[in-house]
Protein backbone atom coordinates (compact mmCIF):
# COMPACT_ATOMS: atom_id res chain seq x y z
CA UNK A 1 0.00 0.00 0.00
CA UNK A 2 1.38 3.31 -0.99
CA UNK A 3 0.95 6.00 1.75
CA UNK A 4 2.24 9.56 1.96
CA UNK A 5 3.49 11.64 4.86
CA UNK A 6 0.21 12.88 5.83
CA UNK A 7 -1.67 9.55 6.04
CA UNK A 8 -3.31 9.50 2.55
CA UNK A 9 -3.55 6.50 0.34
CA UNK A 10 -2.16 6.81 -2.68
CA UNK A 11 -4.29 4.61 -5.21
CA UNK A 12 -4.94 6.31 -8.48
CA UNK A 13 -2.10 6.73 -11.72
CA UNK A 14 -2.71 9.06 -13.76
CA UNK A 15 -0.49 8.51 -17.25
CA UNK A 16 0.29 10.97 -19.75
CA UNK A 17 1.20 9.24 -23.02
CA UNK A 18 1.91 12.85 -25.16
CA UNK A 19 2.02 16.20 -24.31
CA UNK A 20 1.28 17.19 -27.97
CA UNK A 21 -2.31 18.00 -28.95
CA UNK A 22 -4.63 18.93 -31.58
CA UNK A 23 -6.52 21.50 -29.73
CA UNK A 24 -5.19 24.66 -27.85
CA UNK A 25 -7.49 25.25 -25.16
CA UNK A 26 -6.78 28.86 -24.17
CA UNK A 27 -6.46 27.97 -20.36
CA UNK A 28 -4.10 24.67 -21.21
CA UNK A 29 -1.79 25.33 -24.58
CA UNK A 30 -0.23 28.48 -25.46
CA UNK A 31 -1.88 29.16 -28.89
CA UNK A 32 1.42 29.09 -30.88
CA UNK A 33 3.08 25.80 -31.66
CA UNK A 34 6.22 24.95 -29.39
CA UNK A 35 9.15 22.60 -29.45
CA UNK A 36 8.01 18.96 -28.50
CA UNK A 37 9.76 16.62 -26.78
CA UNK A 38 11.17 14.48 -29.44
CA UNK A 39 9.67 10.82 -30.03
CA UNK A 40 13.03 9.66 -28.59
CA UNK A 41 13.13 11.35 -25.57
CA UNK A 42 10.14 10.04 -24.71
CA UNK A 43 8.86 6.68 -22.59
CA UNK A 44 8.35 3.64 -24.65
CA UNK A 45 4.57 2.19 -23.97
CA UNK A 46 6.91 -0.94 -22.28
CA UNK A 47 8.71 1.58 -20.29
CA UNK A 48 5.31 2.92 -19.18
CA UNK A 49 4.52 -0.54 -18.61
CA UNK A 50 7.15 -1.49 -16.39
CA UNK A 51 6.69 1.53 -14.26
CA UNK A 52 3.24 0.10 -14.17
CA UNK A 53 3.21 -3.24 -12.92
CA UNK A 54 5.77 -1.98 -10.17
CA UNK A 55 2.44 0.71 -9.20
CA UNK A 56 0.01 -2.24 -9.58
CA UNK A 57 2.13 -4.26 -7.53
CA UNK A 58 2.46 -1.83 -4.53
CA UNK A 59 -1.27 -1.05 -4.18
CA UNK A 60 -2.56 1.44 -7.25
CA UNK A 61 -5.91 0.47 -8.08
CA UNK A 62 -6.77 2.82 -10.84
CA UNK A 63 -5.12 4.00 -13.70
CA UNK A 64 -6.18 7.15 -16.42
CA UNK A 65 -4.85 7.64 -19.55
CA UNK A 66 -4.42 10.99 -20.19
CA UNK A 67 -2.29 13.93 -22.14
CA UNK A 68 -1.77 15.95 -23.75
CA UNK A 69 -4.53 14.65 -26.70
CA UNK A 70 -3.84 10.32 -25.45
CA UNK A 71 -5.40 9.35 -28.93
CA UNK A 72 -2.67 11.06 -31.33
CA UNK A 73 -0.38 8.55 -29.82
CA UNK A 74 -0.12 5.95 -32.15
CA UNK A 75 -1.10 2.21 -31.23
CA UNK A 76 -2.90 3.50 -27.60
CA UNK A 77 -5.33 0.51 -27.78
CA UNK A 78 -2.24 -1.82 -27.84
CA UNK A 79 -1.11 -0.06 -24.35
CA UNK A 80 -4.88 -0.33 -22.97
CA UNK A 81 -4.34 -3.99 -23.77
CA UNK A 82 -1.24 -4.56 -22.32
CA UNK A 83 -2.33 -2.92 -19.15
CA UNK A 84 -6.22 -4.64 -18.51
CA UNK A 85 -4.64 -8.04 -19.64
CA UNK A 86 -2.30 -7.86 -17.00
CA UNK A 87 -4.92 -6.80 -14.61
CA UNK A 88 -8.07 -7.37 -16.17
CA UNK A 89 -10.06 -5.86 -13.00
CA UNK A 90 -7.79 -2.58 -12.74
CA UNK A 91 -10.13 0.52 -12.82
CA UNK A 92 -9.18 1.60 -16.55
CA UNK A 93 -9.73 4.81 -17.65
CA UNK A 94 -8.92 7.92 -20.26
CA UNK A 95 -9.82 11.70 -20.67
CA UNK A 96 -9.99 12.60 -24.12
CA UNK A 97 -11.18 15.77 -25.92
CA UNK A 98 -12.80 13.26 -28.19
CA UNK A 99 -12.02 14.40 -31.47
CA UNK A 100 -10.44 11.30 -32.22
CA UNK A 101 -12.64 9.01 -30.68
CA UNK A 102 -14.83 8.01 -33.28
CA UNK A 103 -12.78 6.27 -34.93
CA UNK A 104 -11.18 4.68 -31.98
CA UNK A 105 -13.61 4.01 -29.69
CA UNK A 106 -14.42 0.34 -30.93
CA UNK A 107 -10.83 -0.47 -30.96
CA UNK A 108 -9.99 1.21 -27.62
CA UNK A 109 -13.51 -0.76 -26.06
CA UNK A 110 -12.15 -4.24 -27.39
CA UNK A 111 -8.83 -3.61 -25.66
CA UNK A 112 -10.02 -3.54 -22.38
CA UNK A 113 -11.00 0.62 -21.98
CA UNK A 114 -13.97 0.87 -19.57
CA UNK A 115 -14.44 4.33 -19.00
CA UNK A 116 -14.14 7.43 -20.90
CA UNK A 117 -13.95 11.03 -20.22
CA UNK A 118 -14.57 13.49 -22.57
CA UNK A 119 -13.97 17.29 -22.22
CA UNK A 120 -16.45 19.18 -23.83
CA UNK A 121 -16.19 23.31 -22.77
CA UNK A 122 -19.37 24.77 -25.28
CA UNK A 123 -22.53 23.54 -27.57
CA UNK A 124 -21.92 26.49 -29.46
CA UNK A 125 -19.50 26.49 -32.44
CA UNK A 126 -17.93 29.64 -32.15
CA UNK A 127 -17.22 29.34 -28.51
CA UNK A 128 -16.27 25.70 -28.89
CA UNK A 129 -13.94 27.52 -31.42
CA UNK A 130 -12.99 30.35 -29.27
CA UNK A 131 -11.84 28.06 -26.45
CA UNK A 132 -9.77 25.37 -28.19
CA UNK A 133 -8.89 26.69 -31.32
CA UNK A 134 -10.35 23.99 -33.27
CA UNK A 135 -13.82 23.95 -35.25
CA UNK A 136 -14.61 20.80 -33.90
CA UNK A 137 -17.63 20.51 -32.01
CA UNK A 138 -19.04 17.92 -34.70
CA UNK A 139 -16.63 15.53 -33.83
CA UNK A 140 -16.60 15.92 -30.35
CA UNK A 141 -20.11 15.11 -30.19
CA UNK A 142 -19.77 12.25 -32.72
CA UNK A 143 -17.10 10.93 -30.59
CA UNK A 144 -19.57 10.99 -27.58
CA UNK A 145 -21.97 8.93 -29.65
CA UNK A 146 -19.62 6.44 -30.65
CA UNK A 147 -17.84 6.03 -26.58
CA UNK A 148 -21.80 5.55 -25.78
CA UNK A 149 -22.69 3.01 -28.89
CA UNK A 150 -19.35 0.95 -28.15
CA UNK A 151 -20.46 0.54 -24.17
CA UNK A 152 -18.37 2.82 -22.31
CA UNK A 153 -18.94 4.32 -19.10
CA UNK A 154 -18.90 8.28 -20.44
CA UNK A 155 -18.57 11.10 -17.94
CA UNK A 156 -18.05 15.06 -19.64
CA UNK A 157 -15.77 17.52 -18.22
CA UNK A 158 -16.39 21.42 -18.84
CA UNK A 159 -14.13 24.21 -17.71
CA UNK A 160 -15.78 26.56 -16.64
CA UNK A 161 -14.62 30.20 -17.62
CA UNK A 162 -16.18 32.84 -16.44
CA UNK A 163 -17.97 35.35 -18.89
CA UNK A 164 -17.26 33.01 -21.60
CA UNK A 165 -18.45 29.54 -21.48
CA UNK A 166 -20.45 30.59 -17.98
CA UNK A 167 -23.79 31.65 -19.59
CA UNK A 168 -24.13 27.71 -21.14
CA UNK A 169 -24.08 25.59 -18.02
CA UNK A 170 -27.28 25.07 -18.05
CA UNK A 171 -27.23 24.21 -21.49
CA UNK A 172 -24.38 21.67 -21.18
CA UNK A 173 -26.34 20.32 -18.11
CA UNK A 174 -29.35 19.57 -19.95
CA UNK A 175 -27.26 18.01 -22.69
CA UNK A 176 -25.63 15.50 -20.25
CA UNK A 177 -28.85 15.03 -18.60
CA UNK A 178 -30.92 13.84 -21.37
CA UNK A 179 -27.77 11.80 -22.79
CA UNK A 180 -27.64 9.79 -19.11
CA UNK A 181 -24.38 10.82 -18.50
CA UNK A 182 -22.90 12.52 -15.68
CA UNK A 183 -20.88 16.06 -16.29
CA UNK A 184 -18.59 17.43 -14.03
CA UNK A 185 -17.87 21.06 -13.84
CA UNK A 186 -14.04 21.81 -13.23
CA UNK A 187 -12.99 25.25 -11.93
CA UNK A 188 -10.65 26.87 -14.17
CA UNK A 189 -7.28 26.07 -12.36
CA UNK A 190 -5.23 29.55 -13.06
CA UNK A 191 -1.52 28.80 -14.12
CA UNK A 192 1.18 30.19 -16.48
CA UNK A 193 0.69 28.90 -19.35
CA UNK A 194 -2.89 29.70 -20.16
CA UNK A 195 -3.82 32.81 -21.88
CA UNK A 196 -3.63 35.82 -19.93
CA UNK A 197 -7.31 37.57 -18.69
CA UNK A 198 -9.43 34.11 -18.38
CA UNK A 199 -10.91 34.01 -14.96
CA UNK A 200 -12.24 31.25 -12.59
CA UNK A 201 -15.79 31.49 -11.98
CA UNK A 202 -16.08 29.60 -8.59
CA UNK A 203 -18.32 26.12 -7.59
CA UNK A 204 -20.69 28.54 -5.70
CA UNK A 205 -21.55 30.75 -8.73
CA UNK A 206 -21.26 27.78 -11.00
CA UNK A 207 -24.70 26.17 -8.57
CA UNK A 208 -26.50 29.17 -8.64
CA UNK A 209 -26.50 29.08 -12.41
CA UNK A 210 -28.12 25.53 -11.93
CA UNK A 211 -30.10 26.68 -9.18
CA UNK A 212 -31.99 29.58 -11.83
CA UNK A 213 -34.13 25.66 -13.11
CA UNK A 214 -33.17 23.51 -10.25
CA UNK A 215 -33.45 22.15 -6.76
CA UNK A 216 -30.08 21.36 -6.00
CA UNK A 217 -28.43 19.44 -3.28
CA UNK A 218 -25.31 18.39 -2.16
CA UNK A 219 -24.14 14.52 -1.86
CA UNK A 220 -21.91 12.85 1.37
CA UNK A 221 -18.55 13.30 -0.40
CA UNK A 222 -17.33 9.94 -2.17
CA UNK A 223 -14.35 8.55 -0.51
CA UNK A 224 -11.16 10.13 -2.79
CA UNK A 225 -13.46 11.56 -5.17
CA UNK A 226 -11.77 14.56 -6.76
CA UNK A 227 -15.40 15.87 -7.52
CA UNK A 228 -18.10 17.27 -5.09
CA UNK A 229 -21.23 15.52 -6.25
CA UNK A 230 -24.56 16.88 -6.19
CA UNK A 231 -28.19 15.84 -7.11
CA UNK A 232 -31.41 17.55 -8.67
CA UNK A 233 -35.08 17.33 -8.12
CA UNK A 234 -34.91 14.14 -10.65
CA UNK A 235 -32.31 12.40 -8.95
CA UNK A 236 -30.07 13.29 -11.95
CA UNK A 237 -26.47 13.34 -10.30
CA UNK A 238 -23.64 15.85 -11.64
CA UNK A 239 -20.08 16.94 -10.14
CA UNK A 240 -18.04 19.90 -9.07
CA UNK A 241 -14.16 19.65 -9.00
CA UNK A 242 -12.85 22.72 -6.50
CA UNK A 243 -9.26 22.55 -6.46
CA UNK A 244 -9.46 26.06 -4.65
CA UNK A 245 -11.31 24.15 -1.79
CA UNK A 246 -9.43 22.33 0.97
CA UNK A 247 -11.11 19.23 0.60
CA UNK A 248 -9.82 18.77 -3.08
CA UNK A 249 -6.41 17.94 -1.24
CA UNK A 250 -7.26 16.68 1.84
CA UNK A 251 -8.73 13.99 -0.41
CA UNK A 252 -5.97 13.57 -3.20
CA UNK A 253 -4.84 9.59 -3.91
CA UNK A 254 -3.30 10.74 -7.24
CA UNK A 255 0.17 10.74 -8.96
CA UNK A 256 0.96 11.32 -12.63
CA UNK A 257 3.43 10.40 -14.40
CA UNK A 258 4.33 12.55 -17.83
CA UNK A 259 5.26 11.22 -21.15
CA UNK A 260 8.91 12.17 -20.37
CA UNK A 261 9.14 9.87 -17.51
CA UNK A 262 8.43 12.43 -14.97
CA UNK A 263 6.76 11.47 -11.49
CA UNK A 264 4.73 14.34 -10.45
CA UNK A 265 3.25 14.72 -7.01
CA UNK A 266 0.94 17.57 -7.12
CA UNK A 267 -0.78 18.89 -9.88
CA UNK A 268 0.40 22.49 -8.78
CA UNK A 269 4.05 21.97 -7.93
CA UNK A 270 7.37 22.00 -10.05
CA UNK A 271 8.39 19.13 -8.24
CA UNK A 272 8.84 15.44 -9.67
CA UNK A 273 11.77 12.74 -10.18
CA UNK A 274 12.38 10.83 -13.48
CA UNK A 275 11.90 7.53 -13.74
CA UNK A 276 14.04 6.87 -16.94
CA UNK A 277 16.87 6.33 -15.09
CA UNK A 278 15.35 3.20 -13.25
CA UNK A 279 14.26 1.32 -15.96
CA UNK A 280 15.45 -2.17 -15.89
CA UNK A 281 15.16 -2.48 -11.85
CA UNK A 282 12.24 -3.14 -10.54
CA UNK A 283 13.16 -2.31 -6.71
CA UNK A 284 14.72 0.97 -8.20
CA UNK A 285 10.86 1.80 -9.99
CA UNK A 286 9.79 0.98 -6.63
CA UNK A 287 11.61 3.18 -4.48
CA UNK A 288 11.37 5.95 -6.32
CA UNK A 289 7.66 5.57 -6.53
CA UNK A 290 7.74 5.39 -2.46
CA UNK A 291 9.45 8.43 -2.32
CA UNK A 292 7.31 10.38 -4.66
CA UNK A 293 4.57 9.37 -3.06
CA UNK A 294 5.63 10.02 0.85
CA UNK A 295 6.76 13.70 -0.52
CA UNK A 296 3.20 14.20 -1.66
CA UNK A 297 2.73 18.30 -0.68
CA UNK A 298 -0.05 18.51 1.84
CA UNK A 299 -1.90 21.33 -0.72
CA UNK A 300 -2.34 23.34 -3.57
CA UNK A 301 -1.98 27.25 -3.73
CA UNK A 302 -5.02 27.60 -5.56
CA UNK A 303 -7.32 29.92 -3.44
CA UNK A 304 -10.36 31.51 -3.43
CA UNK A 305 -8.98 34.58 -1.53
CA UNK A 306 -6.78 35.10 -4.41
CA UNK A 307 -9.60 34.58 -7.01
CA UNK A 308 -10.40 37.37 -10.13
CA UNK A 309 -8.17 39.68 -7.74
CA UNK A 310 -5.59 40.55 -10.40
CA UNK A 311 -3.14 39.97 -7.45
CA UNK A 312 0.69 39.30 -7.80
CA UNK A 313 -0.21 36.05 -6.54
CA UNK A 314 2.45 33.42 -8.13
CA UNK A 315 1.41 31.30 -10.65
CA UNK A 316 1.34 27.91 -10.89
CA UNK A 317 4.11 27.08 -13.57
CA UNK A 318 2.61 23.29 -14.15
CA UNK A 319 1.42 22.83 -17.61
CA UNK A 320 -1.70 20.65 -17.64
CA UNK A 321 -0.73 19.72 -21.79
CA UNK A 322 2.38 18.04 -19.53
CA UNK A 323 0.82 16.28 -15.95
CA UNK A 324 -2.57 15.16 -18.07
CA UNK A 325 -4.59 17.31 -15.80
N1 LIG B 1 -6.63 16.35 -23.97
C1 LIG B 1 -7.47 15.65 -23.06
C2 LIG B 1 -8.68 16.48 -22.66
O1 LIG B 1 -8.66 17.70 -22.89
O2 LIG B 1 -9.61 15.91 -22.14
C3 LIG B 1 -6.75 15.17 -21.83
C4 LIG B 1 -5.74 16.08 -21.20
S1 LIG B 1 -6.42 17.53 -20.44
C5 LIG B 1 -4.97 18.31 -19.82
C6 LIG B 1 -7.22 16.82 -19.02
C7 LIG B 1 -8.28 17.69 -18.39
O3 LIG B 1 -7.68 18.82 -17.83
C8 LIG B 1 -9.35 18.17 -19.36
O4 LIG B 1 -10.64 17.87 -18.89
C9 LIG B 1 -9.12 19.66 -19.39
O5 LIG B 1 -10.30 20.35 -19.62
C10 LIG B 1 -8.55 19.92 -18.02
N2 LIG B 1 -7.79 21.15 -17.90
C11 LIG B 1 -6.77 21.57 -18.69
N3 LIG B 1 -6.31 22.77 -18.28
C12 LIG B 1 -7.05 23.12 -17.19
C13 LIG B 1 -7.06 24.24 -16.31
N4 LIG B 1 -6.23 25.25 -16.44
N5 LIG B 1 -7.97 24.25 -15.31
C14 LIG B 1 -8.83 23.23 -15.14
N6 LIG B 1 -8.87 22.14 -15.92
C15 LIG B 1 -7.99 22.09 -16.95
FE1 LIG C 1 -5.33 19.62 -25.53
FE2 LIG C 1 -6.72 18.67 -23.50
FE3 LIG C 1 -5.05 20.74 -23.15
FE4 LIG C 1 -7.27 21.08 -24.55
S1 LIG C 1 -7.15 20.54 -22.38
S2 LIG C 1 -5.22 21.78 -25.15
S3 LIG C 1 -7.52 19.15 -25.54
S4 LIG C 1 -4.47 18.69 -23.65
Amino acid sequence: MLIDQYERKVDYLRVSVTSRCNFRCQYCMPEKPFEWTPKEDLLSYEEMFSFIKVSIDNGIKKIRITGGEPLVRADLDQFIKMISEYKPDIDLALTTNGFLLKQQAKKLKSAGLKRVNISIDSLEKETFWYLTKKDALAEVKAGIEAALEAGMFVKLNTVVIKDINQFEINDLYNFSKQKGIQIRFIEYMENENAFGGLKTLPSSEILKELEKSHRIKELPAKENSAAKLYQDESGYQFGIIEPYDDSFCKSCNRIRLSAEGDLIPCLYFEDSQNIKQHMGSEKGLENVLKEVVFNKPEKNKWSHNSLNLNSDQELSSRAFYFTGG
